[in-house]
């Protein structure tokens, strides 16, 4: 059995109060050998958000001083705060042919697709409605609700670059969603572009 294949990047993106982070918990449950990216952030943590798990939550210096540094794969200035990846932690995990996941906005989205194309499925995330996502912003009650009206407002924007992603998975119901997912995540790892073409072909002459 030839296991030469390289690692894989999956990317999830969708206004803040789809449930990236809902769905990804479920998938976790259901795939294996893969790596959750943690990205970078200067926003403030949520109650119950813990350094380190969530984000490496760090100051604008900090940040500024990581993207001289050339520290990130990515990042960009989303509802008002910076976010980014980091490259190191990234790179070992594909090394190590991982799965590896990112939830990122529609910004790092496009970044990473021109980086490393060949080896990235994307998911964008939605809600049914403009409705549903605002009951759940405000039902989650981690933010302020002039963030919330922040994040409502970009949602409109956001959504409209839908069809720059691979999959779209319309996140209603929370168990056919995680199916959905499950089965993008184990996909993603067949995709022809991971596979060593010499390996695969010597073993056919
Ligand atoms: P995101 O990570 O995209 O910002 P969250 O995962 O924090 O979003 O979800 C936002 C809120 O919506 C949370 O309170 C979560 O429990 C709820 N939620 C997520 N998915 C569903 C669903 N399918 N049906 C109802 N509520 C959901
Ligand atoms: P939140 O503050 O709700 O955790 O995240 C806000 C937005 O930032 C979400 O759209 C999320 O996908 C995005 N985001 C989180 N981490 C990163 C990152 O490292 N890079 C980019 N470009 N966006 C990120």
């Amino acid at each position: 059995m030839i296991s030469e294949k390289k690692g894989a990047i999956l990317i999830l993106s969708g206004p803040s109060g789809c449930g990236k982070s809902t769905l990804l918990k479920e998938v976790y449950k259901e795939i294996n050998d893969y790596y959750f990216s943690i990205s970078t952030t200067t926003r403030e943590p949520r109650v119950g958000e813990a350094n380190g798990v969530d984000y490496f939550f760090v100051s604008k210096e900090e940040f500024e001083q990581d993207i001289k540094d050339d520290n990130f794969l990515e990042y960009a200035s989303v509802h008002g705060n910076y976010y980014g990846t980091s490259l190191k932690p990234i790179n070992k995990a594909l090394e190590e042919k991982k799965l590896v996941i990112f939830d990122i906005d529609i910004q790092g989205h496009e970044l990473v697709r021109n980086k490393l194309d060949s080896i990235v499925t994307s998911v964008f995330i939605t809600t049914p409605s403009l409705k549903v996502l605002e009951d759940r912003l405000n039902s989650r009650n981690t933010d302020e609700k002039v963030v919330i009206e922040n994040r409502i407002k970009n949602a409109k924007t956001e959504v409209e670059y839908f069809r720059d992603y691979d999959y779209l998975i319309i996140n209603d119901n929370l168990e056919e969603a995680s199916k959905q997912l499950v089965s993008i995540a184990n996909i993603t790892r067949v995709k022809t572009k991971l596979f060593n073409k010499d390996m695969i072909v010597s073993s056919w002459l």
